[in-house]
């Protein structure tokens, strides 16, 4: 189901790209899908976002090609992110470096880490220590120094409190 379009007469590309992933848990939605969130109830609890505006979104995001449908376990839908889903990754670590700059005064809650290899990773991707570019399936996501635990009562918050290289399945 196509939204209507909330920039009309804008042709900028970051305006389109606003009409994809500009709604309110948009952006949180594929963050976790590329931490490894797949299920709907994990998406869900983690989120805290309304059931039928998480369907929504969800639906809106396999239309567009962002996130892709695929049978899970016992049955269940599984949400997987898509390579045009990935390329907003850059993006969201963007946001997350910009956040943490100005509204992380006991530090980021998580940082990034180059697997195997241990060395930080700069919000553009590439690896303090060795210097590659680093691959989101080769990223670990490990608690920074301003990460208070995890919430409870929320498997995927907990699987979170340890190191976790993104895309791999959570919950
Ligand atoms: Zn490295």
């Amino acid at each position: 189901m196509a939204l209507p379009r909330e920039y009309p007469g804008q042709s900028c590309a970051i305006a389109r790209a606003l009409e994809i992933v500009g709604e309110r848990w948009t952006l949180l939605i594929l963050r976790d899908a590329v931490f490894g969130v797949r299920r709907f109830s994990d998406f869900s609890r983690h989120l805290g976002v309304p059931r039928a505006v998480l369907a929504e979104r969800l639906e809106f995001l396999v239309a567009e090609g962002v996130l892709e449908r695929v049978a899970g376990s016992r049955g269940r839908d599984e949400y997987v992110v898509t390579d045009k889903g990935l390329g907003l990754w850059p993006v969201l670590r963007a946001l997350g470096a910009w956040g943490d700059a100005h509204y992380s005064p006991a530090g980021p809650r998580r940082v990034f880490e180059h697997a195997g290899c241990g060395g930080d990773v700069a919000s553009g991707g590439r690896c303090a220590r060795c210097g590659a570019q680093v691959p989101v399936a080769a990223t670990v996501l490990v608690p920074g120094p301003g990460y208070e635990g995890p919430a409870e009562g929320d498997a995927i918050s907990a699987a979170l409190a340890a190191p976790h290289r993104l895309l791999e399945q959570l919950g």
